[in-house]
């Protein structure tokens, strides 16, 4: 299976005019702020520090592309939902990410990234709705901070609330990454080949 080693920075984009010319198939990902996406990426990739945000409100939302280093690309969508962000920013954040997803882009598929313990909250529910026929996993991260059976009653909620793949994930016990990275691997191969 593919561990990524080989990916790296490709842009950073504030508006969808920087965003890279669309290419080879991509993963996004997406999330509340603080939910642990970032760290959730740098598993994925074995990378300590590819994938960083400021936890600091106000500061200018990027979209972030990677180059999983075959070509195919990861994409991190800047976190939303932070309470403290101002108005013009959550607009700033609509536009941007509503241009990634609606310009003809190669997605293969979009990781929710939700923390264990708040799975599905309205705005990711929204994004949910938004993302209509497009693949979808559920990663609920943090997962180490759930007992065993907290995190069965939690998968079984997740799963009955939504027909879409759901895993469990923890940064920390590396628990769920190599589900998570077989299923990009199925998502980037499938769209390649269509
Ligand atoms: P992001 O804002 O969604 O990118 O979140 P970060 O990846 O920066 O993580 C936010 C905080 O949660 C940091 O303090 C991380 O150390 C912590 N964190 C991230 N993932 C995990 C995890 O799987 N388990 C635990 N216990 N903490 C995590």
């Amino acid at each position: 299976m593919k561990t990524y080693s080989e990916a790296l920075f490709l842009a950073a984009a504030g508006v969808p005019a920087d965003f890279p010319p669309p290419g080879p198939p991509e993963v996004a990902f997406a999330g509340r702020s603080n939910v642990g996406k970032s760290s959730a990426i740098n598993a994925l990739l074995g990378r300590r520090r590819l994938a960083f945000t400021s936890k600091t409100p106000g500061r200018t939302q990027t979209i972030n592309f990677f180059d999983l280093g075959d070509g195919t690309r990861l994409v991190d969508l800047p976190g939303y939902g932070y309470a403290k962000v101002p108005k013009p920013l959550r607009a700033q954040w609509e536009r941007l990410v509503g241009e990634y997803l609606s310009a003809a882009r190669p997605i293969a598929g979009v990781v929710v990234v939700m923390d264990a313990r708040h799975p599905l909250t309205p705005l990711d529910r929204q994004l949910l709705q938004w993302l209509g026929d497009v693949p979808a996993l559920l990663l609920l991260t943090k997962a180490d901070k759930l007992s065993r059976a907290e995190q069965a009653a939690t998968l079984k909620k997740v799963r009955a609330a939504f027909e879409t793949q759901a895993h469990l994930f923890s940064s920390v016990t590396r628990q769920g990454v190599e589900e998570c990275r077989g299923l990009l691997e199925q998502w980037l191969q499938q769209a390649a080949a269509e």
